[in-house]
């Protein structure tokens, strides 16, 4: 387990059953070989392609998606640079040189993309960006190492270039693609049908960072200038805070392309040399998308903190069912709403019997063993809407809406049923628990204190009926 209470799952290569991992493999090909032909027909002439979206994306769908890492997957992709290349006119030497350098880069970015902490990996932490930059810049320059020979052999252009230009065109693919399909939510399957994607419904506030990243790109547009390139920062940043981590990736990555083509077609006006001036430019644009990228990872990391807070304020550590004070605060929302509502409406309130005595014949140890099976228990006999929580010390207590009499009455039964039959075997003995229950129904305008205390007049009333039972009785009106 990682600080975040995430299971730190490395993205290991994993052993899949042969068809799906050979399926899954031959559609990663394809995918490869389709974005190396949109790389090859984006460049200009003699030149290498500065939109090569191949490697980023093999890196990155390796890493988010650790079921595609097979040892069929390097193969499949291999199968796809070289198809692509020699497809489209180049040599053998030439396709295995320009592959070579490709792979070098997704090699070691697997490497240490590899190594590194899972929260790390999808940017929930406040380092996670510059760590995944080092990351890329070292994949970059082991792409760039090789593309200087490429750059010897092939176009007879001096190595120092050949590895700069290679490094950066690496690197600004890399850093536009990589964030957004590492950030890939979780609910997210790659297969299969549980894409459960939370989007919230577009209002005019929630639009409103977006508007302004159009605004301020527009007004790039039309103002110009070196400055123009930073324009659109403060919107990407109010972005940031408010779309997550993934919906900002997606962004920054749009203000990339937007910025790099509108720079290219001269729709951008940046700045007078602008040809002369591409590395410096690409380099600088990156840079810039970077910081609303650590913002919204920053703020991922806070509302993740304070996510774990407010569960661990809302529950009992031990049960891990809410605690007194959650309990009493869900259960008077669900109060108000049922009275708005008129429906009907049952309280339980449940004490284990004898307990005192369990804890003084067989321990402490095995008295909390057997309220954390009591919490289960009701986890397992009660619904989804049923609110219930640890009120005392072996006190519990839930409310069911939408309940009458008599649901209550075979709820309870089944509560008493499955608790007294679970066993709780030591090496010697084995302890029979069992718990009491009283229980009452609403009635209108009742406040939660006299129905609980209704409730619990029906507890005692089972108590003195000989306990492991559950009773009933009638809310007097005050
Ligand atoms: P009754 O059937 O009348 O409810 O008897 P009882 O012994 O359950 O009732 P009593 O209120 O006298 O005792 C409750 C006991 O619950 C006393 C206390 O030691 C124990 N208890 C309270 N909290 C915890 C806990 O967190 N862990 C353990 N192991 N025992 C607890
Ligand atoms: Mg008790
Ligand atoms: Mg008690």
């Amino acid at each position: 387990m990682n600080s975040s209470g995430v299971a730190d799952v490395k993205p290991t290569a994993i052993e899949e059953k042969p068809p799906r991992a050979i399926l899954d493999a031959v559609l990663l090909g394809l995918s490869i070989f389709l974005w190396a032909l949109f790389g090859i027909y984006t460049r200009e002439a003699g030149t290498l392609a500065s939109l090569w979206p191949a490697n980023a994306f093999l890196l990155a769908m390796l890493v988010r998606f650790p079921s595609l890492a097979t040892r069929y997957a390097f193969p499949a992709a291999l199968l796809g640079y070289f198809a692509a290349d020699l497809l489209t006119g180049g040599t053998l030497l030439s396709t295995t040189i320009l592959t070579l350098a490709n792979l070098a880069g997704v090699a070691l970015g697997y490497f240490l993309l590899s190594r590194i902490q899972e929260d790390d990996r999808h940017l929930r932490r406040p380092q996670s960006v510059l760590l995944l930059m080092l990351i890329l810049a070292a994949s970059s320059a082991a792409a760039g190492c090789v593309g200087a020979f490429a750059n010897k052999i092939l176009f007879e252009r001096g190595m120092i270039g050949g590895f700069f230009w290679w490094f950066v065109t690496e690197f600004v693919n890399y850093v536009a693609i990589v964030p957004v399909i590492l950030t890939i939510p979780h609910g997210f399957r790659l297969r299969g049908e549980r894409r459960r994607l939370r989007i919230p419904s577009p209002s005019l506030t929630r639009l409103a960072p977006f508007l302004a990243f159009l605004l301020s790109a527009a007004a790039s547009v039309a103002v110009g200038g070196p400055g123009a390139l930073a324009f659109p920062v403060p919107a990407l940043l109010w972005c940031a805070v408010t779309y997550g981590l993934f919906g900002t990736s997606v962004l920054t990555f749009l203000f990339s392309v937007w910025t790099l083509l509108g720079i290219a077609n001269g729709v951008l006006h940046v700045a007078p040399d602008a040809d002369r001036d591409t590395i410096s430019l690409r380099l600088a644009v990156m840079l810039v998308a970077l910081a609303p990228l650590m913002v919204a990872s920053i703020f991922e990391a806070r509302n993740r903190l304070i996510e774990q807070l407010r569960y661990r304020a809302a529950h009992d550590d031990m049960t891990g069912v809410l605690n007194r004070v959650a309990f009493f605060e869900q259960a008077r929302q669900m109060l108000a709403s049922a009275n708005r509502e008129a429906q009907p409406f049952v309280v339980l309130m449940l004490d284990l019997d004898r307990f005192k005595s369990i804890n003084d014949t067989h321990g402490h140890e095995i008295g909390d063993r057997i309220l954390t099976s009591f919490a289960d228990c009701l986890r397992s006999c009660l619904r989804k809407k049923d609110i219930y929580g640890r009120i005392g010390g072996e006190e519990f207590a839930a409310l069911l809406p939408d309940c009458g009499r008599a649901e209550a009455e075979l709820v309870a039964g089944r509560i008493i049923d499955t608790f007294s039959r679970a066993q709780f075997d030591l090496e010697t003995v084995s302890i029979n628990a069992t718990v009491s229950i009283g229980f009452a129904v609403r009635d209108a305008g009742q406040t939660l204190e006299a129905l609980l205390s209704t409730a619990d007049r029906a507890l005692y009333l089972a108590k003195n009926a000989g306990r492991n039972r559950a009773e009933y009785a009638e809310s007097r009106l005050q």
